[in-house]
């Protein structure tokens, strides 16, 4: 599985201190797009999930993590990776949010169906759809455009993400080494 970095406490991305994996590889290649030193997986190792589970195991074995959130890159354009990678960390957390330029419609004719059927046990929300540069607005609150949505696998999560959600967007910045990272949804510059 490709990843470019796992980061942890982030707020940014969800509610509360939350563990963010951000996987490399992305073939949409949407304009402005946050990311774009992720679309391309040349010149990087994969790691099994189970080395990706172990690291992730690890920190929550010292910390208490209150969710996950997978972006990226697309985490979707490794399907088979990603869900072996949120079954070896179930234990972690019910809280998983998973980005995707797939829409929810296209995602069931890319996967199986048994990998779709697992996904939607694996991940409580989903933040789905390309990113649409013109449409990003600031009170899309954890989503870079208005064309996209949170679709809630599981329902009881939608009263403790709607609270997250009238904060307004977060931007958190953290140092990976000595690189300045800047995590959350970013308004469209101007
Ligand atoms: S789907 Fe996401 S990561 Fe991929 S190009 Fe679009 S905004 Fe970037």
């Amino acid at each position: 599985m490709y990843i470019d970095r796992i980061l942890f406490p982030i707020q940014a991305l969800g509610p509360g201190d939350r563990l963010v994996i951000w996987t490399a590889g992305c073939s949409r290649r949407c304009t402005g797009c946050a990311n774009p030193e992720l679309w391309s997986t040349e010149g990087r190792r994969s790691r099994s999930p189970l080395e990706i589970a172990r690291i992730i195991n690890n920190i929550a074995a010292e910390n208490s993590i209150s969710g996950i959130t997978v972006t990226g890159g697309d985490p979707l354009e490794q399907p088979e990776e990603l869900i072996e990678l949120l079954r070896l960390v179930s234990c972690v957390t019910d809280d998983v949010l998973v980005y995707t330029g797939y829409t929810l419609g296209q995602l069931c004719c890319e996967l199986t169906t048994e990998q779709y059927d697992e996904l939607r046990t694996l991940v409580s929300v989903l933040a789905e759809g390309p990113y649409i540069e013109e449409l990003n607005t600031p009170d899309t609150v954890l989503l870079g455009s208005s064309n996209q949505s949170l679709v809630y696998f599981r329902e009881d999560m939608r009263e403790r993400y709607e609270e997250y959600l009238s904060q307004g967007r977060k931007i958190q910045n953290v140092y990976m080494g000595n690189r300045l990272i800047s995590v959350g949804i970013h308004n469209r510059q101007k």
